[in-house]
């Protein structure tokens, strides 16, 4: 089949590489530049976007922030309903999902304006976390209330209006679920994995060494059936989740979900017989999805770093991915996925490695 993929970053260049893996042509455009790209050259192809839809048997994306003059122009070539895919990046329309579907999550409200957000915040009875509707990633678009804020200080601040304020979680721990949904509404997922943040910003994901127990893993499948099920949904998805309570009484709250591969999703590229880009383009191309056979992995980001070091290059239970950006702090550049046989092992590898590849913005 041939496949245009929206994008052309690092998850559209990895999906491209599956994608041609499995016996599929690919281009990619760039929202960038505007300009129709082949897979692993920065080179701009004398083709516009209309040509290249017209070429695709199907178009898919790494990222669902896609132009609307895009989604109009390749309206027929994507395999569910673009436009609904696209009103998720509303945090307004992914919370009304989440309450649409009965999906337990942190309470909500919306605000539109400053003076709203100031009224909520003069009501509050516990700390909030405040995010903007629109644009935010890596924990950017947030702010904190506690109650030692000032509520107008801070909505002057904060006020990027429209927006929603959620109450703080004091969750255990971090989790997500990547699955894919095939188009006769079949389901594979990959185990639940820990996700340690570094001010909003992943660092590190622990796969297949955390105990999920089958009820914890059971909540975030239903949910995945319940979401992909409301959404139509074809390809991969990420939830990510809060785990709440302890032991017996642990239970899943999603925060949000990325309706395309993820980076909690990257461990798989070497933990898994089919990684999560196979997964994808198995799901886009109506190939059956396959049965799972999974390592333990560690993944641990390389942001804002200007190299890898030859070290972990050279290691015999490292496989590094370098996605050749530029490299400045807060900026995802690559990552390195791990062997390991347990979780105490994989912190020592974080411990050792963390702070030489990872350069945070402030
Ligand atoms: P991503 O890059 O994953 O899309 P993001 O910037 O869009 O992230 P969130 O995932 O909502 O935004 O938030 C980033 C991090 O901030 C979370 O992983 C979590 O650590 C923390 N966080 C967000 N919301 C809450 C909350 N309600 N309670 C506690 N912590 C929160
Ligand atoms: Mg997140």
């Amino acid at each position: 089949m041939k496949i245009l993929f929206i994008g052309d970053g690092q998850l559209g260049q990895m999906l491209g590489a599956s994608a041609t893996s499995h016996g599929h042509e690919c281009l990619l455009f760039s929202t960038r530049t505007y300009t129709v790209k082949p897979l692993s050259a920065q080179l701009d192809l004398s083709l516009t976007l209309t040509q290249a839809i017209d070429w695709a048997d199907v178009v898919s994306w790494e990222h669902e922030d896609i132009p609307a003059d895009i989604v109009a122009a390749a309206r027929t070539k994507f395999l569910m309903d673009p436009e609904r895919i696209q009103r998720l990046t509303d945090r307004r329309e992914e919370k009304s999902l989440f309450d649409e579907c009965g999906v337990a999550t942190s309470p909500w409200q919306q605000f539109s304006q400053t003076t709203e957000l100031e009224q909520l915040l003069t009501q509050a009875q516990q700390p909030l976390v405040i995010k903007s509707a629109r644009g935010g990633y890596d924990g950017k678009g947030q702010w904190r209330y506690t109650m030692a804020s000032d509520p107008h200080q801070l909505a002057q601040q904060a006020g990027q209006a429209p927006g929603i304020v959620e109450q703080l979680i004091p969750f255990q721990r971090e989790v997500s679920l990547v699955g894919a949904r095939s188009k006769d509404g079949s389901i594979c997922c990959y185990p639940l994995v820990t996700n340690v943040h570094e001010k909003g910003i992943l660092s590190y994901t622990l796969a297949g060494m955390d105990f999920v127990t089958d009820e914890l893993q059971q909540q975030a499948e239903t949910s995945f059936r319940k979401l992909t099920d409301a959404l139509h949904y074809v390809g991969v998805l990420a939830i990510e989740f809060f785990v709440v309570g302890e032991g017996a009484d642990a239970q899943l709250l999603v925060n949000e979900i990325a309706p395309r591969v993820h980076n909690s999703g990257h461990w798989t590229m070497t933990g898994a017989n089919s990684s999560q880009f196979d997964l994808h383009i198995r799901a886009l191309t109506g190939m059956p999805l396959p049965l799972l056979r999974l390592e333990p992995t560690l993944m641990l980001n390389v942001i804002g770093a200007e190299q890898i070091p030859d070290a972990l290059w050279h290691h015999p239970d490292t496989a590094c991915f370098w996605y050749n950006k530029e490299p400045r702090p807060g900026r995802k550049v690559g990552h390195v996925n791990i062997a390991t046989e347990s979780r105490a092992t994989a912190l020592t590898w974080v411990a050792q490695w963390a702070s030489q590849l990872q350069v945070l913005a402030d």
